[in-house]
């Protein structure tokens, strides 16, 4: 991390009761899974960060690594890979060597919830998580919104009126504080399998990224 240092939960975070307990039901089913907190991935000196929404049970909760592990990451990680944010070849494994590069990947809660569905109280329990990854970035430019609920979250985080930034996918929002916002429909696989999102669709939103800065 360069000498910088980010606020990340321990692996027994305990804020929220309800994650918690499913948390221990997959270590006690799947004692060799991660189930634990996903930490963030990729350099804290990035320009871009990338924000979930929360881990997949399956995907991240079982890797350890931000959209690897479930059909979350097929869209995001080649797209990065293409316009320069990553290298290596994106395999679905925390092993598979693949690096980002002027990026970096957080998720707005960080533990996984029941059927993927986030409460109130989960998202603004790991709030104080977010703000500090973001306030760890010293050359932080761009926030890339994965779903609309980490739209809210970075909105939160950064104490920006949701009002004035509507969710939209597509649109990137010039911030008060500086900082840009982009939005993207989640890439989950309800969104890729009824073709709400599609794999050009992301790649359109990771070019204006890269060509914004350039
Ligand atoms: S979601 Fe965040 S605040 Fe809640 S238990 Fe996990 S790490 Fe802690």
């Amino acid at each position: 991390m360069s000498g910088l240092s980010v606020f990340s939960p321990g692996r027994d975070c305990g804020f929220c009761p309800r994650l918690v307990a499913y948390r221990e039901e997959y270590r006690s089913l799947h004692p060799d899974w991660f189930n634990a907190p996903v930490p963030s991935f990729g350099p804290v000196k990035a320009r871009l960060l990338v924000v979930g929404q929360a881990p997949g049970v399956n995907g991240a909760n079982r890797t350890g690594r931000p959209f690897t592990g479930d059909v979350a990451g097929r869209l995001l990680y080649p797209a990065l890979a293409k316009f320069g944010f990553a290298t290596g070849t994106f395999q679905e494994r925390p092993d598979d060597g693949l690096e980002l590069t002027d990026c970096r990947i957080t998720n707005a809660v960080r533990c996984a919830p029941p059927q993927h569905k986030l409460e109130t109280s989960d998202k603004n329990h790991c709030l104080p998580y977010l703000a500090a990854e973001i306030a760890a970035m010293p050359d932080l430019r761009i926030l890339l919104a994965i779903g609309a609920k980490a739209h809210h979250s970075i909105l939160q985080a950064l104490k920006l009126k949701p009002g004035r930034y509507p969710f939209k996918h597509g649109a990137t929002h010039a911030l008060e504080n500086g900082l840009a916002l982009a939005d993207s429909f989640h890439t989950s696989q309800y969104n890729v399998n009824t073709g709400r999102i599609t794999q050009e669709m992301f790649e359109a939103i990771v070019a204006q990224i890269r060509r914004s800065l350039t």
